[in-house]
């Protein structure tokens, strides 16, 4: 059964976890909170067990929510990678700029075989 976000996202979310053997949970949630981030998504560590949660705004289309998710996993990918910086401001660094532009070629080379329902 799909997720509220669609048959289209949830293939989107298979294909994450495929790419980047990262593993993570997806959540749409109504309202994130706080409007000031702009992200329309966050990304939490649950444990080292279970992965990470993302959360990402139900309300909004699907680019939207697939961009969002992207540039979580990319922020997963960096604290992964370069390890966690605790001030929020500055965790767009150099690492995940590299992880993003990354995650978003290999999606864009990905996205062009589909030809599913949205
Ligand atoms: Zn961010």
């Amino acid at each position: 059964m799909p997720s509220a976000a669609g048959p289209r996202f949830d293939r989107l979310v298979a294909w994450l976890r495929r790419e980047t053997g990262i593993k993570f949970k997806v959540r749409t949630v109504v309202d994130l909170g706080d409007k000031d981030y702009a992200c329309w998504g966050t990304g939490d560590e649950i444990s080292a067990r279970e992965g990470w949660l993302i959360k990402i705004e139900r309300d909004t289309s699907y680019p939207i929510q697939m961009d969002a998710l992207l540039h979580e996993v990319a922020h997963i990918q960096d604290i992964v990678k370069n390890g966690y910086l605790k001030d929020v401001d500055s965790q767009h660094t150099d690492g995940f700029g590299v992880e993003y532009a990354a995650l978003l070629r290999a999606y864009a080379r990905w996205e062009k075989t589909y030809d599913g329902p949205e």
